[in-house]
């Protein structure tokens, strides 16, 4: 690019529009919004452009267009696939929505609530408990994270089991198309069977059809009892025949189960102070239980001991600790969502975020462990994440002592075996993270050519010139 280049008066355009002090050019000011959150991937951009409202963000993509300007829409920057963040040659424009968080609407007898895309997702939870609503999508990065990235991610998390997937959460997206013309889909109709869905496409895409500036939710009754607990099993088999079982004994109250092996806690007993092993003995892998019910009547914690005693009796359970307040509630939990940031202390590490059917699960830790051994001997398994979905995250680690940086060298080797052997056994290779950059060149391997070529058809026809976040997903 030369001075006298078009795109070198993009910026000033821009500030013409959103304000000059929305526009962000200054490399150090720029560093953290073209850095992703695992700091794998460092990319530069022209700059960082933060829009107020749709308009706003419509006359941006609009200059975009003109001067065939890469966009990469950015919410909270904590995507784990390098989704967020744009290459390294410094000609895209980081379209960050952080600005947008106004609540527009909440219709308590239609129970909706639409918001804008860069609302962070703690804030809407706690809008909706403000009106005795639960707004149900829960993960670890929900301080920081926006609607706009969850949608655009579909983001899962840890009450999936429930209420389902971002996705299920959805009834309609406003939307800025490729060119700059503006898709308003914002209704809030839980029956809408008028042609092709189209507001599907755009969930899950990573901001690669356009991008998502208002959101039309689902809120749902707020639970008025909830019971936790942390129970040690001896194999994953063990926790897929506890699952079965609780939902034979009460239903769809199960709203979290959640995997964890014995060395993720140990990296959370390791790295975060004021963790404590709620259980006196270690066991090989732990489920962290928790019910949640509409009514305030009938007990739960009382069903949820009842049900963990029979477990342990059959001997699918082998010790067990129910919390008896909100503080052990939290603190059960905070050994869970902790776990990524222990791992992070610990060191890089390999990482994969995979699903299997619920009936292969346990074959598939088995045999993960054996040829990930077999490869890498004293390579070390962190295992954990939303088995109840069928989702693990199944990350691999350097051995003790050796060194982690030398040890991502082998990622392609080791993303392989595992890779192969969820492919083998049905299972996707993102469960729920997305594929982003990290894994752009996984995907042809898994998809059939015929679903690459519906979904390159789809990229080729709503974005003809390839501006929004190419490089990612295809
Ligand atoms: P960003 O990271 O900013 O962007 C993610 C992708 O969405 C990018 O491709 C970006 O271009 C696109 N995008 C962002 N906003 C828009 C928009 N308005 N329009 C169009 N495209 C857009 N994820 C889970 O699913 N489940 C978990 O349990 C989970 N746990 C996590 C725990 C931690 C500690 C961390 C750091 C992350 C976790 N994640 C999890 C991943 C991450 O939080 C989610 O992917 C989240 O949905 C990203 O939201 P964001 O606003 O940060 O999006």
């Amino acid at each position: 690019m030369t001075l006298a280049s078009p795109q070198h008066t993009l910026p000033s355009q821009f500030a013409a529009i959103v304000g000059a002090a929305n526009v962000l050019t200054d490399a150090d000011t720029l560093r953290p919004y073209v850095t992703d959150w695992r700091g794998r991937y460092v990319g530069n951009a022209l700059c960082v452009v933060r829009p107020g409202n749709t308009e706003e963000v419509a006359a941006i993509v609009r200059l975009c267009a003109q001067h065939r300007t890469p966009i990469v829409p950015q919410g909270g920057n904590t995507g784990l696939c390098g989704g967020s963040v744009p290459d390294q040659s410094g000609n895209a424009v980081v379209l960050n929505l952080t600005r947008m968080q106004r609540v527009r609407e909440i219709d308590l007898t239609n129970n909706t609530i639409c918001v804008e895309a860069g609302c962070v997702l703690a804030t809407l939870q706690e809008t909706a408990a403000g009106a005795d609503r639960l707004f149900p999508l829960s993960l670890a990065a929900e301080g920081s994270c926006t609607i706009g990235g969850n949608v655009a991610t579909n983001a899962g998390g840890v009450q999936v089991l429930r209420y389902g997937n971002t996705r299920e959460q959805v009834l309609g997206l406003e939307v800025v198309l490729p060119d700059g013309r503006v898709w308003n889909g914002l209704r809030a109709l839980r029956k809408d069977n008028t042609g092709y869905d189209l507001k599907q496409a755009f969930i899950g895409a990573e901001g690669t059809l356009g991008i998502i500036t208002a959101a039309m939710l689902k809120l749902h009754p707020r639970p008025r009892q909830q019971a936790a607990a942390w129970v040690a099993v001896s194999k994953p088999i063990a926790a897929v025949t506890l699952l079965q079982r609780l939902r034979e004994q009460v239903g769809e109250r199960v709203t979290a189960f959640e995997l964890v092996s014995r060395f993720c806690l140990e990296l959370v007993l390791k790295h975060l102070p004021g963790t404590r092993d709620p259980l006196a003995a270690p066991a090989a892998w732990y489920v962290l239980i928790e019910l949640s019910d509409q009514s305030a009547t009938g007990g739960l914690a009382a069903n949820l001991e009842q049900s963990l005693t029979h477990a342990y009796e059959a001997q699918l359970v082998t010790d067990a600790a129910i919390a008896e307040s909100t503080a052990q509630t939290e603190a059960l939990w905070a050994l869970r969502e902790n776990i990524s940031e222990a791992q992070r202390l610990e060191g890089l590490n390999i990482k994969h975020d995979v699903s299997i059917p619920l009936s292969r699960i346990a074959a598939f830790v088995d045999t993960g462990q054996q040829r990930i051994a077999q490869a890498f001997p004293g390579a070390r398994m962190v295992v954990f994440g939303h088995v109840g979905d069928g989702n693990l995250h199944y990350n691999v680690s350097a051995p003790e002592g050796q060194d982690a940086r030398a040890f991502l060298a082998q990622a392609p080797a080791v993303n392989r075996i595992v890779h192969d052997l969820v492919h083998e056994n049905s299972g996707s290779i993102s469960a729920e993270h997305g594929i982003g950059q990290l894994k752009r060149d996984e995907l042809p391997r898994y998809k059939s050519a015929v679903e690459l070529d519906l979904m390159r058809g789809l990229k080729r026809a709503w974005d003809p010139g390839n501006i929004m976040n190419p490089g990612k997903i295809l």
